[in-house]
């Protein structure tokens, strides 16, 4: 996969595709990384990329030709038609379902804005999807190009170590994932559940989804609406009723 950011500022890219599996991931070739300061496309003498709003009003505006000139450059060598996902609080709110979509892709470009918005023909014209990470105003589009960016790689083959991990994350099954303990099996008197030391992979099957289910339940109801329960789950769901 190749991705492309555009932002006014590139340096806040650095710790994040420097760091970790984001990091990894490049180095396993799995993922090239570019981050591209639009303004170097600006066509004017002052390099500006932004403007008064038409008919008043605080705030700039991004001007459409550095944006619409940068996309074409980095389109103009893809075999196949890249996304170009514009960060935006009025987009789709983002979700793990969108994760495994654009993991699918092969070349990713986002737009990280900046001050009041966009000039409405950049989404109009140019993106194809307008991503929101939730319901509140970031001063600009490089923390939400990041979450996306990581939510997405994790999900790219031969990425993550242990290909199994994913699987049963959170919201990739539909439902909240389970508890996890690890050694010493007694800390200070607080002890690791029976099932999960007993060896017993049935048991220990049993547990993690009975576990899924109490959590979803108790923290994230609306999930299980969507999600449909095979007869092993809806015991376990009416025990863990029963039991509260
Ligand atoms: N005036 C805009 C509005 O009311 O919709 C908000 C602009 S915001 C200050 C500047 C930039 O931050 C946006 O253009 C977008 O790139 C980014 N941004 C802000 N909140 C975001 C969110 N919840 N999700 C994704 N990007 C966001």
């Amino acid at each position: 996969m190749k991705i492309d950011v555009l932002s006014l500022f590139p340096e806040m890219f650095e710790g994040v595709f420097g760091s970790s599996i984001l990091k990894k991931a490049s180095e396993k070739d799995a993922v090239t990384f570019q981050v591209t300061n639009f303004r170097d496309y600006a066509d004017n003498k002052h390099s500006t990329v932004d403007d008064y709003p038409y008919g008043g009003g605080a705030g700039m505006v991004l001007k459409p030709q550095p944006i619409f000139d940068a996309v074409d450059a980095l389109s103009a060598h893809s075999e196949t038609k890249p996304k170009v996902i514009l960060l935006c609080p009025q987009g789709e709110r983002y979700h793990q379902r969108k994760a495994e979509e654009l993991a699918k892709e092969d070349h990713l470009i986002f737009i990280c804005g900046h001050y009041e918005g966009y000039d409405e023909r950049i989404r109009e014209h140019v993106v194809t999807d307008e991503i929101s990470i939730g319901d509140y105003v970031l001063t600009g589009g490089e923390l939400g190009a990041m979450v996306v960016i990581d939510s997405v790689v994790r999900l790219l083959p031969g990425v993550l170590g242990n290909e199994d991990s994913q699987v049963h994350d959170s919201f990739s099954t539909g439902l909240l994932e389970h508890p996890h303990y690890t050694r010493p099996s007694d800390f200070r008197g607080m002890k690791v559940p029976d099932e999960l030391i007993s060896g017993n992979h049935k048991k220990i099957d049993e547990w993690r989804t009975k576990e899924t289910l109490r959590r979803t339940w108790n923290r994230r109801p609306d999930l299980l609406e969507n999600y449909s329960l095979n007869d092993i789950e809806k015991k376990l769901l009416a025990e863990i009723q029963k039991e509260k």
